[in-house]
This record gives structure tokens, C-alpha cells and sequence, in this order.
């Protein structure tokens, strides 16, 4: 198939010249689009561009997103979700009254909505009662019905289990006249990899992506279609002109920075924690007949004592999905925050309170000089990563988090081109104010101190939770820096986060070996901050100590 995949295509987007959008806005002099000359009212940096038309895919976001996923700019097409997507390989590729899509029922409703809009029609090869795919069952209507697109949604809504690689490579084997369409809008939950490495070997395989869930923009709406840049040419030309509008870039782009990455991807974990406890959880519930293993931010589950149930969440002001028009008995639970989950799985065990809420707080701290994110969470110390560019001060950050007994995932992207100041004073301030976020209002005065002895060194810490910055440092380095690391910057680094954390520190030190004694004042202060966090007595967090 020389032309391909052209003729894959329907015969008028075959022929169809692209409607010419304005490529890149340029510092030309724009009189070729009928514009305003002036950006609206009130001016400020935000709308300063909001009288141009935008890119038809705008630059910038897509080299972002095509970062993100590992591919080049030209294999991605970028749209108000991945529903856009669906609706325009369906237009792309299939013709009305004549083309039909493949799908695995129960799964994603807008494969169906979409297919009934073009008029392309439906074959269906339904999951197995344990939900499986029946992959020889798919392959011979492969073979019998040519369908243009096979939709296979991994991991699947509303079932929450995957595909296997080696499943999906047999699917495109056998599509010698189609698409294979693997809709991943959850796979960043899963336990298996996307499998947009595969199209290297599949010409045929498309795969859809969304920012709606792991990275929490459904309200921004932007997914995307990764492809052969050949079939994303194809699908460019039925895309409507300027799809993307400019604040949707400049949201996307600032919830996808760099220094964010990191903190997605720990919320991630924290989810898939949330999954495999609220799954564990429900199946001792009077509600819930069988639950089954997802690898989603959802669970589908069958129910009991369906009328109760119903009344209980009704009473509760809790919503959950009702697919009994599509499966008897079964609902389908989203897994929420700690606090929410434990709100739901009250309901379902009998009113008990069973579990303890999670502590986290999250900053986002960007200015010219810096970009932060961090994750604390005081409940759960496994996860500790830090990256800010300066491998001493993270070994120190470590040693908080360690001593600390807590979660820190923590990345700053800085001016270090500079010096370390700004990101080194910078992070203390986020760090801090994460804090502070996670002990919330269960944050009492309480004081704190540790003696911390490191070889010939030893540093004495005193910590008040008082609400009441103070700082008092004594202590003299022997030498002006370790690494990249101005020996002047620990004293720094402690008093931006006790203003931030509104505490009073007081740290003083003693050695002849400047690692050693900065190395004990992070430990100590991470030994002080302990007692601080844990929690005293059944499920309320309490700080010891009360004065
Ligand atoms: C949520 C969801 C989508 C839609 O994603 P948007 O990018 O928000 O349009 C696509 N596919 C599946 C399976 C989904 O559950």
C-alpha cells in the first residue's frame, strides 16, 4: 500500500486541501487575518496575545507534550481531550453508512457516541465474564468485518484491567486495513508501560492520551492523538482552525513545568496507595459483592443491598457511577483524595471510621529565579525524591526527610547559572510552607530538641512549633563551602524555613569539618521535627508535648 495511509482515509479527506490557518505567529506585521490591532481590556501580560489568533497546534505545548511522552512534535495532535481525538479519527477515517469501528463492550461511551454521529457503524466483540478480551474472537471479526478503527481502551473504562503488549501487537498484526486505537487515558495508574514505543514497529497503531486525569486538567481540556506523522497530517486537515485556545496553552504549560513533573507523578503514587486500600477496604463492605483489581483511579464493583447503599451515599451527598444500564448490579467508585476516600468508606463499613487520614501538603512556588514543587507527606515516608540541582544540598534534604520520618518529593529548577542562593533560600520557604500545610490546624505549640553527635562534631536543636518565627543560630564553618554549597547558606537555609513554617529554631554547632556540621544540623533538625509530626493516640494527629 504505497498511498498509504491515504487510503485508509475517507475519499473527501483524501482530496480535501487543508483550511489555511496562519502558521506561526511571527513579529510580522499582522493585517492578514482581520484581528484587532489591540489586545482587550484590561491589559495585562496574561492577554497581551489575546487578539492574535493562536497556532492551530500551538508550538510550544506541543514540543512540551511531545517531551513528555517521547515522541517528535509531528507524531502528536493536540485537541480538547482525547474525546476530540475520537471524534476526529472517526471523521478522519470512516464513512458514513459504509465504514465501521470495532470496540470490547463494556467500555468508553463516546467510542459509541462518536461512530453514531459519523454514521460509521458498530461491531462489537464484548469482554469476557472475568472481563478479559477475547482476542482470537477479535481477530476473526477483524478478518470478516475490515473494520477502519479497533478501539481498545487499556487500562478500560469502566473495568479497570489492561491489555497485554503482546495482546495489542497481535491486534495490529491483524489490522492490515485499519487502525488500532489504544485509548490510555488511565495508563499513567497502571502497571503496564504505554505502548506508544510500539508504533515503531505498528504504522498502524494509535494511541490516545489525556491530561484530564493523572495531571487534574479536565477543566482545561487538552488530550492528544500520537500517531505516524502521516496520519496526524491526515487528521490536521478535519481538525476545526484554532483549536487550542491561548489560555489553555498558557494553563497547560505552567501545570506541566518542569519542576512539576516530579509532584505529579508522587500523586500518582499516592493514588494508586488510595486504589489498592479502598479495594482492599470495600470487600469487607455488607455493600459490595465482588470488587475487581484496576489498574485505574476507579474501581468498578458489584453491589448489595443496592437500596441501602443508594440511600446511604444519597444521605451522604456522595456520587458514584451507576453502570447497571450496562451491567447489573455494578457501580463504578473514583478514587479520591485520603480524606475523601475515608468520607465513602464510611459509608460502606457500617459507619466505622477505619482509616487514618493522610497528611500531605503541596506548594507550587515560581518567581523569575525560581520554579518549586514539593510533597510532603507525614504519614508515609517511602517516597523521598528531591532534585535541585545542587547534589550536596539535596544529600541534605534527604537527611531531613529521613530523620523527619517523612515523604518528600521535592524538585526546584533554579537560577543556578547565578548561584545557589535563590534556590537554596527558595526551597526552604516552599519546603517550609509544605509543611505547614500538612500539620494543618492539628499543628499545637509543642517544643522539640535533639542532640545530634556526628564524628567530632555535634549540633544542638530546639524546635517550637509556636506559630512564631524566631531564629538563632551559633556556629562557625571552618570553610566557605562544600561543593556548590556556601557554607553561609545552612544558617539561611533555616531561617527561611522557620518563617515559613512559622517555628522557632535554634541550632548551634560545634566541629572541625564543615560537611560533618551542616550534615548534623539537617539530621538534628530532621531528629527535632519527629516528635513533631508523629501522631499520639488512635487516628487523630495529635503533637506531643502540649504546653
Ligand atoms: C476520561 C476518558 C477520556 C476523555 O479524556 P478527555 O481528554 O478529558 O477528553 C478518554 N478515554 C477514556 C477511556 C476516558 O475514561
Amino acid at each position: 500500500m504505497s498511498d498509504w495511509p491515504n487510503s485508509l482515509a475517507r475519499k473527501a479527506i483524501q482530496d480535501l486541501k487543508a483550511y489555511s490557518a496562519r502558521g506561526k505567529s511571527t513579529s510580522a506585521l499582522h493585517l492578514d487575518a482581520n484581528e484587532s490591532p489591540w489586545a482587550p481590556p484590561p491589559a495585562d501580560s496574561s492577554t497581551s496575545a489575546f487578539n492574535r489568533y493562536p497556532g492551530q497546534q500551538p508550538q510550544d505545548l506541543r514540543n512540551r507534550l511531545a517531551d513528555i511522552y517521547g515522541v517528535v512534535p509531528e507524531q502528536l495532535m493536540l485537541g480538547r481531550g482525547a474525546d476530540e481525538a475520537i471524534d476526529i479519527l472517526l471523521r478522519t477515517f470512516c464513512e458514513a453508512r459504509q465504514d465501521k469501528i470495532l470496540l470490547c463492550s463494556p467500555t468508553f461511551g463516546y467510542f459509541t457516541t462518536a461512530a453514531q454521529v459519523q454514521g460509521a457503524s458498530i461491531t462489537d466483540v464484548p469482554l469476557a465474564d472475568d472481563f478479559s478480551w477475547d482476542i482470537p474472537a477479535v481477530l476473526n471479526a477483524i478478518e470478516a468485518e475490515s473494520p477502519k478503527l479497533t478501539f481498545l481502551c487499556s487500562p478500560n473504562n469502566p473495568t479497570g484491567n489492561s491489555l497485554s503488549a503482546g495482546q495489542i501487537q497481535q491486534v495490529c498484526q491483524a489490522s492490515v486495513n485499519g487502525l488500532v486505537v489504544v485509548d490510555e487515558a488511565y495508563i499513567e495508574f497502571s502497571s503496564q508501560n504505554s505502548v506508544i514505543a510500539l508504533q515503531s514497529e505498528f504504522q498502524n497503531l494509535v494511541v490516545l492520551r489525556t491530561l484530564s486525569k493523572m495531571y487534574a486538567l479536565a477543566g482545561v481540556r487538552m488530550g492528544v492523538c500520537v500517531a505516524d506523522p502521516r496520519i496526524i497530517a491526515l487528521m490536521l486537515k478535519v481538525l476545526p482552525p484554532y483549536p487550542i485556545p491561548r489560555p489553555v496553552e498558557t494553563a497547560v504549560m505552567k501545570a506541566l513545568s518542569p519542576a512539576t513533573i516530579a509532584v505529579h507523578k508522587s500523586r500518582r503514587n499516592l493514588i494508586r496507595t488510595e486504589r489498592d486500600r479502598v479495594f482492599a477496604e470495600l470487600q469487607g463492605s455488607d455493600f459490595v459483592e465482588k470488587t475487581y483489581p484496576s489498574d485505574a483511579n476507579f474501581i468498578l464493583f458489584k453491589a448489595k443491598n443496592i437500596d441501602k447503599m443508594l440511600g446511604e451515599l444519597r444521605a451522604a451527598n456522595v456520587r458514584i457511577r451507576d453502570f447497571r444500564s450496562k451491567l447489573p448490579d455494578h457501580f463504578r467508585i473514583s478514587i479520591g483524595s485520603a480524606e475523601e476516600n475515608n468520607i465513602a468508606l464510611s459509608i460502606f463499613k457500617g459507619g466505622t471510621k477505619t482509616a487514618v487520614n493522610k497528611r500531605t501538603g503541596e506548594v507550587f512556588r515560581k518567581t523569575n529565579e525560581t520554579d518549586i514543587a514539593v510533597q510532603v507527606n507525614l504519614d508515609d515516608p517511602k517516597t523521598v525524591k528531591i532534585s535541585t540541582g545542587i547534589g550536596f544540598f539535596d544529600h541534605m534534604l534527604e537527611q531531613i526527610a529521613k530523620h523527619g520520618g517523612l515523604g518528600l518529593t521535592l524538585t526546584c529548577d533554579g537560577d543556578l547559572e547565578i548561584d545557589s542562593h535563590h534556590t537554596i533560600e527558595d526551597t526552604a520557604l516552599a519546603f517550609g510552607a509544605a509543611l505547614k500545610q500538612a500539620l494543618g490546624n492539628k499543628a499545637g505549640i509543642g517544643r522539640y530538641g535533639f542532640v545530634m553527635p556526628m564524628d567530632e562534631t555535634q549540633a544542638r536543636i530546639a524546635i517550637d512549633l509556636s506559630g512564631r518565627p524566631a531564629f538563632v543560630f551559633d556556629g562557625n564553618f571552618p570553610t566557605e563551602s562544600v561543593g556548590e554549597f556556601a557554607s553561609e547558606m545552612c544558617p539561611h537555609f533555616f531561617q527561611s524555613l522557620s518563617q515559613a513554617l512559622g517555628a522557632s529554631i535554634q541550632i548551634s554547632v560545634d566541629g572541625d569539618n564543615t560537611h560533618h556540621m551542616i550534615e548534623a544540623c539537617f539530621k538534628g533538625v530532621g531528629r527535632a521535627l519527629r516528635p513533631a509530626f508523629a501522631k499520639v493516640g488512635g487516628d487523630i494527629p495529635s503533637t506531643k508535648g502540649l504546653l
